[in-house]
């Protein structure tokens, strides 16, 4: 099998069997996300203790790679605290953005480098980010609802 086809299939598999779906009541953290280009939406709840994200939801409507890479989030930052969570994202993102991550892939990601074929197409890439900006929204406590536009 092929590598490509392994990460269609986790994106496909937590597309259909979104990780973490629901909503923390009460949470200690929440924010909800947009992005009007694609118009995914979607709402994470966060139970913090201290700096550590000890539990997280989302819900929301949206594409299969919004979908997809907010599973895929949730199950990574799970335990995580703030600065940790922060160089994921960093990670990530260059995963999405670099043409040529393949060889500098953080070992990091582990499942979240399923995302790498986004990148092929950068109309999608606020799609698959959308989920950490509404993360760090959420860490921020930031009220308003956090855009992608
Ligand atoms: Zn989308």
């Amino acid at each position: 099998m092929e590598l490509k086809d392994l990460y269609r299939d986790v994106i496909l598999d937590h597309n259909r069997q979104p990780r973490n779906f629901g909503k923390l009541d009460p949470s200690d953290a929440r924010a909800e996300g947009h992005n009007p280009l694609c118009g995914d939406r979607l709402s994470l709840t966060l139970k913090l203790n201290g700096d550590r994200i000890e539990d997280v939801r989302f819900e929301g409507k949206g594409c299969a790679i919004s979908t997809a890479s907010a599973s895929l989030m949730t199950e990574a930052i799970k335990g995580r605290d703030r600065a940790s969570a922060g160089r994921l994202f960093d990670a990530v993102h260059t995963l999405l953005t670099q043409p040529d991550a393949g060889a500098a892939t953080s070992p990091d990601l582990g499942k979240l480098a399923a995302l790498s074929g986004v990148r092929e197409f950068p109309m999608r890439v606020k799609c698959a980010t959308l989920c950490w900006h509404t993360l760090n929204a959420a860490l921020e406590h930031q009220p308003a609802p956090v855009s992608t536009e």
